[in-house]
């Protein structure tokens, strides 16, 4: 059976970032993911620019490729009251076929260990771990990294709790060519019982992608009279399907989406990007902070693989310590964000007071983002 100091589950944004940032030094680092790249994504791929230096600090470059810089957010309710406003730190436009594509090239270079599985046991004992996957493929690693995204039949075989909660949201994601959406803007659009956002990515192509509660779509028979019949009560986002062209042949979904607590450290393995807590999507944040936690983990993991009297308990804790500190506020201030967008009464309310004094809506925005890294 293989041997690996690191192995880590699931290679999205969280995954591949704790893979490269380990790869600094010369410890063995598997990845097992169980989609081939590149893949398309359910995501508003609106990155914040938070991220970038670190990326760049990592050997990240985005050279040749024509990633949008995005300044400005346009907000609406669902009757198309709207507000615009410059954003306190900006992001950057880019497809997550292209961006986890490229994580994932940089990785493979560096010397790191992919694989193509669907891990479906990780067992601890005696001080290490023991990965095995739907092939039938076993591993040792001394360390497991848990960075396999917002659910998997793994939490289930991890006995973690919100995995029995019910969660009543959906997600729909597709590209769309549109000539007039501004390259420089990220569109927030309110509708009845969810939101959309809209962003052009580097191939030109506009990225249509939206939150919905399972009370609201299934009122609809399927997407295409969901589109029609409630998204487009929204004036903009009217406008936009009305003179958009898909591009994909079928939008992506995603289902059972849940915004529960989860535990940054569970039997032992160190959880990364949304296995440790996701973020409501319209804060844009959720990237950013799957790629802050990787880096959370990777510094403390270095520090504990380098240390002569390692201590497990110890890195656990640092772990859920930091994380706490990155995160939680801005996990509580994007639940406070959502609840008012998605409140017919208070959104309203909310554009018309964010348009009188708009330093109101720059700290909320501030205070579901972090530092620049
Ligand atoms: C509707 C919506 C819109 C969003 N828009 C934005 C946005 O505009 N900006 C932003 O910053 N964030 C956004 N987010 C959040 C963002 O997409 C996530 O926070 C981010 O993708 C988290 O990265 P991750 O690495 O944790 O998970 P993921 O990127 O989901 O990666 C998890 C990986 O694990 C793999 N995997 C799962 N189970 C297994 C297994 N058992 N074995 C092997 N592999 C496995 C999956 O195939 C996947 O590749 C949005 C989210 C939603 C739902």
């Amino acid at each position: 059976m293989k041997q690996y100091d690191v192995i880590i589950v699931g290679g999205g944004l969280a995954g591949l970032i704790a893979a490269l940032h380990l790869s600094h030094k010369n410890y063995s680092i598997l990845v097992v993911e169980k989609k081939e790249y590149p893949h398309h994504k359910v995501c508003g791929e609106y990155l914040s620019n938070e991220v970038i230096p670190y990326l760049n600090r990592l050997g990240v470059s985005f050279e040749g490729i024509q990633t949008k810089s995005i300044k400005t957010l346009l907000l609406s309710s669902s009757s198309g009251k709207s507000l615009q406003t410059e954003l306190p730190l900006g992001g950057m436009g880019i497809s997550r076929f292209v961006l986890d594509h490229l994580l994932f090239a940089q990785a493979l270079k560096r010397g790191v260990d992919f694989l193509t599985d669907n891990v479906l046991t990780i067992e601890y004992r005696k001080d290490a771990f023991e990965v095995g996957t739907e092939q039938g493929d076993k591993f040792d690693a001394h360390l497991v990294i848990g960075a396999y995204g917002k659910r998997s039949s793994l939490d289930k075989s991890l006995k973690r709790s919100f995995i029995h909660k019910k969660s009543s949201w959906m997600a729909v994601k597709a590209h769309y060519e549109n000539n007039d959406f501004p390259d420089d803007m990220v569109a927030l659009h309110n509708f009845n019982g969810g939101y959309a956002g809209l962003s052009r990515t580097e191939t030109g192509a506009v990225n249509f992608c939206y939150l919905t509660s399972y009370k609201s779509f299934q009122r609809e028979k399927n997407i295409q009279d969901f589109n029609s019949n409630i998204i487009a009560e929204n004036p903009f986002l009217g406008e936009f399907l009305k003179t958009s062209k898909p591009i994909f042949k079928e939008p992506l979904t995603i289902a059972q989406i849940s915004f529960e607590g989860k535990n940054a450290v569970d039997n032992h393995i160190i959880m990364c990007g949304d296995t440790a807590g996701l973020i409501h999507p319209l804060c844009g944040n959720g990237m950013a902070m799957a790629i802050h936690s990787a880096k959370i983990a990777s510094e403390l993991i270095f520090d504990y693989l380098e240390s002569k009297d390692r201590n497990r308990a110890q890195l656990e804790s640092n772990y859920r310590t930091l994380w706490g500190e990155a995160f939680k506020k801005r996990l509580w201030a994007g639940r406070q964000f959502q609840a008012i967008l998605l409140n017919k009464t208070l959104s309203g309310v909310a554009i018309n007071l964010a348009i009188q004094t708009p330093m109101l809506l720059h700290r909320l925005i501030k205070s579901t983002h972090g530092k620049t890294l």
